[in-house]
């Protein structure tokens, strides 16, 4: 088999709706490592967009899996529910940040993950308005997709999308917009269009991932959370992209020292099996009434087999420590080649293992360059490095790496970046 045969009979069989970004096709994967169908070695850069968090083919997510598919595959949690499922609750709700008593949920998605919370706000508060950042990303679905601030290319002939959603500025020096004026917008905007009493929940990502790996910071996100117990409206975490080890901390929003009211979680959660959770203060999750959340294969006993296995593997390989290792390794190399193109690279900055490099033209952050960022993501696919883009402007190369990747890996990928980037 031919990766470029694969690709033909994939634009004829699979809509283009459903892109990819590399043309590869795998054949097997393992830790930090992807081998394609003709047998061509790749790093990856991009553990599936922040899943694998623990690697590929982590032994101890595979050991969980084989033993629970030897048990049984699926019941519903709906229906007749199994202890994996319970005590992966239970492990959310201890890690989740804060002292008040947790609950949890368990759905499918990311994005439906963010639906439920959608849901369980307006049941606890009997309010309709959702506020969400303008570059943020929640999702395909319709709710998702509404509360989306990224437009392109998320939203581009699906509307008309859910009412009761407001758009704020998110703090972004790029786009010149600082902490204080965006605070100030959001006094503005309740003035004006937006009336807090109707609101039920503000959602945000403590780093915008899809729309260029912008953090929130710490201060913004405190003033987040007085502004919400002002007015009673309640501050939804959308921790899907940052979460689960990612930024140094099990949850990102830790290092912000705020509580949630509810929080999503996803990607990272089970090691690549599709499973992702509403984690919440216990009293708000129980707002909506019985059979009114969930679904079919939310909290399947698969996913929650690995769940498990990667809150161990977490733990024990201390993979919070090691994002933090991990992307002070990145930005070295990083700032080093910034330095070296003062007048191409904008920005190098990093969450943990959430690492951003910002593409510029004539050393102009106002000048983005995203036809370097698309070229160099496909140069060095070819080169065997699996490279992911991001960004509101497209001028954005992420790299969210398996926590486990070794450093001599992480130097072997970066000495092909390099090469490609040189070469462009
Ligand atoms: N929220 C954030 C912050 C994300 O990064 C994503 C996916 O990239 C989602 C929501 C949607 O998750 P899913 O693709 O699993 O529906």
């Amino acid at each position: 088999m031919k990766n470029a045969d694969l690709q033909k009979r994939k634009e004829s069989a699979i809509a283009r709706g459903q892109g990819n970004m590399a043309p590869l096709y795998v054949d097997r994967a393992l830790n930090a490592e992807i081998w394609d169908v003709e047998g061509k070695r790749h790093i990856d850069f991009g553990a599936g967009i922040a899943v694998v968090n623990t690697g590929h083919n982590h032994p101890k997510v595979k050991a969980a899996v084989q033993a629970q598919l030897e048990r049984f595959t699926h019941t519903c949690v709906m229906v007749s529910p199994y202890e994996s499922a319970v005590a992966l609750a239970e492990k959310l709700n201890a890690a989740a940040p804060g002292n008040t008593p947790k609950k949890s949920i368990f759905v499918t998605t990311g994005a439906e993950a963010v639906e439920n919370c959608v849901k369980i706000a307006r049941a606890y508060t009997g309010r309709p308005g959702i506020i969400a950042f303008n570059g943020g990303f929640h999702g395909r679905t319709n709710m998702t997709m509404g509360l989306t601030g990224k437009v392109n290319p998320y939203k581009i002939g699906f509307g008309p999308f859910p009412s009761d959603i407001y758009h704020v500025p998110f703090p972004n020096e790029y786009l010149g917009i600082t902490e204080e004026q965006a605070l100030a917008d959001l006094q503005m905007r309740f003035t004006c269009d937006i009336e807090p009493s109707r609101v039920a929940a503000i959602i945000i990502e403590p780093v915008q991932g899809e729309g260029g790996f912008y953090p929130a910071s710490a201060s913004f996100l405190q003033a987040l959370r007085k502004l919400c117990d002002d007015h009673g409206i309640l501050l939804i975490l959308d921790e899907i992209q940052a979460g689960f080890a990612r930024t140094g901390t099990m949850f990102c929003h830790e290092q912000a020292g705020i509580e949630a009211d509810l929080m999503t979680a996803a990607k990272g959660i089970a090691g690549g099996f599709p499973l992702a959770a509403v984690v919440g203060k216990a009293d708000i999750m129980d707002a909506p009434i019985p059979g009114g959340l969930g679904g079919t294969y939310g909290g399947s006993p698969v996913g929650c087999a690995a769940g498990l296995a990667v809150f161990e593997a977490i733990e024990e390989e201390k993979l919070c420590d090691r994002a933090k290792q991990i992307g002070a390794h990145f930005a070295e190399h990083l700032t080093a080649l910034q330095a070296e193109y003062p007048q191409i690279i904008g920005d190098v900055r990093h969450a943990g293992a959430m690492i951003a490099v910002e593409f510029v033209q004539d050393g102009d952050v106002n000048k983005p360059y995203p036809e370097l960022a698309k070229k160099l993501s496909a140069k060095a696919g070819e080169n065997g490095l699996i490279l992911l883009s991001c960004g509101i402007r497209g001028n954005v190369i992420r790299f969210l790496p398996a926590l486990t990747i070794e450093t001599t890996l992480i130097d072997e990928g970066m000495e092909i970046f390099k090469r490609c980037f040189k070469e462009l």
